[in-house]
């Protein structure tokens, strides 16, 4: 695990968290700092700093991480009015966390264009 990954470190239970919903592949997260009604974090249990750093044996696993995205936002009723799942990449676009994760947004309309 690289040193002081918050990531890491609560998928390996060091820091306290409660998850939304795992298995072998991903744990989601309720975002701290929730910027919609439903924000949640689909984070792979495998330390990938960013999506330029995902390589073809990551394919499965990001087809993945969209299969449970679909599938949480039709369980929380969110799946037909809409929801989006986002993935910021360095800090032009406001990555914060070096332990690649989706967003999943949703329970309130979404601007486009996103700021
Ligand atoms: P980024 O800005 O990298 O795309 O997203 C990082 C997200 O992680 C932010 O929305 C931030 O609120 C969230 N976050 C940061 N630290 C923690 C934490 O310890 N626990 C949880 N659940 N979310 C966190
Ligand atoms: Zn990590």
């Amino acid at each position: 695990m690289p040193d002081n990954c918050i990531f890491c470190k609560i998928i390996a239970g060091e820091i306290p968290g409660t998850f939304f919903y795992q298995d072998e592949q991903v744990v989601v997260l309720e975002d701290i700092n929730p910027q919609a009604p439903f924000h949640l974090l689909i984070v792979p249990r495998k330390h990938i700093r960013t999506t330029v750093d995902l390589t073809t044996a990551d394919n499965a696993l990001i087809g993945h991480v969209f299969q449970v995205a679909g599938r949480i936002a039709h369980d929380l009723g969110i799946a037909e009015d809409g929801f989006r799942v986002v993935n910021n990449c360095n800090p032009a676009a406001g990555q914060t966390v070096w332990h690649i994760h989706f967003h999943l947004l949703g329970g309130r309309d979404l601007g486009w264009p996103p700021g």
